[in-house]
């Protein structure tokens, strides 16, 4: 005899999971030792353009604020992702011999720099040497016609964040001379292996690209100096309770936002909002920057005295609110 079946459709699991992972977890809102971490890294080249991470943003992290915009349910399946591919990455390196270790830690005490590598291993059974491994996964065509395939003309290259987290494993894990950076498509699993070492250049060094055909890219502007400066600039302001100004751009002025308009597809309904409240973001940075409603909001005086004043108890950040978030969307 059939049971009787008791309907729930009021309970969707899909949307339970989706409250579940975006949901801050107790680990994501305890108070860590604050550090800087590689992912933070930037330079400034010799035109003055910053590449990487904004500072402002970097300095958020390290007070542990609670972040406005994070991640949603969409972006947490994808780092989901990439952890699961990570983990079949080192499974299969175990079972083929050339696995030595995982999660490697370092710090470097100048830059209160703490990181982690994701893979020491053998280049190939029995040999003699080691290298390090670090496991990208991506998805869509824009990654994978500038990390993997390249164009008609343009050749597949890292991306610059990637190339600077693996420069700085290299220059504070002196045993490893060498690294890997693979690409794995989430989607078509398309792939992609770069050689990683840096090159002595006087007092510093600059990362060098071996990339597929055996392309060879030296990153000269990228020295490790101008990326640790980067890091004690963050600290310097950390110390002085000041918060950096504003690398990016994070909200448009009505002059650029008809700019803005008048050369992207939509454009006039798009200003019509500008115009009603919505915010248009210039600089993709801001539109990925997980405190970017935070960091519109501050006005002067309280960017001078933030983490003193955040310390206090004073200034509360705006804990995450969807209704925030969609308005703000990129
Ligand atoms: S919104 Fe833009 S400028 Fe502000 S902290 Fe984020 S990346 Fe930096």
């Amino acid at each position: 005899m059939r049971r009787k079946h008791n309907r729930t459709d009021s309970l969707s699991v899909l949307s339970q999971i989706d409250q579940f992972i975006v949901k801050p977890t107790s680990k994501a809102l305890e108070r860590r030792e604050p550090h800087m971490y590689p992912t933070s890294a930037s330079f400034i080249d010799s035109t003055g353009k910053i590449n990487g991470k904004c500072l402002r943003q970097a300095v958020f992290s390290y007070y542990g604020i609670p972040e406005t915009n994070p991640p949603d349910a969409q972006a947490q399946y994808t780092f989901a992702l990439g952890n699961a591919i990570e983990g079949l990455v080192g499974d299969w390196l175990k079972q083929m011999g050339l696995f030595v270790a995982h999660h490697v830690k370092f710090y470097r005490p100048d830059c209160n720099l703490s990181g982690e590598i994701d893979f020491v291993i053998y280049p190939y059974r029995k040999a003699d040497t080691l290298i390090g491994l670090e496991c990208k996964s991506f998805y869509g065509n824009y990654t994978k016609s500038s990390c993997v395939t390249g164009t008609k003309t343009t050749t597949a290259q890292p991306k610059i964040e990637h190339i600077m987290q693996v420069a700085m494993y290299l220059d504070n894990i002196s045993m490893l001379e060498e690294f890997r950076l693979i690409y794995i498509g989430r989607d078509t699993f398309d792939r992609q292996e770069y050689t990683i070492y840096l090159q002595e250049n006087g007092e510093s060094a600059y990362p060098v690209v071996v990339g597929p055909g055996a392309i060879t890219t030296e990153y000269k502007e990228m020295t490790m100096d101008r990326i640790y400066s980067r890091y004690q600039q963050a600290m310097d302001h950390i110390r002085a309770n000041k918060l950096p100004a504003v690398d990016y751009k994070p909200e448009m002025s009505l002059v650029e936002a008809t700019q803005a308009a008048s050369e992207m597809p939509g454009g006039k309904s798009k200003l019509e909002k500008f115009k009603d409240g919505e915010i248009l973001t210039l600089d993709w940075q801001c539109r990925y920057c997980n405190h970017r409603s935070l960091c519109r909001g501050l006005s002067r005086d309280v960017i001078e005295k933030f983490p003193v004043r955040y310390a206090a108890g004073e200034f509360k950040p705006k804990q995450y609110d969807a209704s925030m978030a969609d308005r703000n969307k990129p």
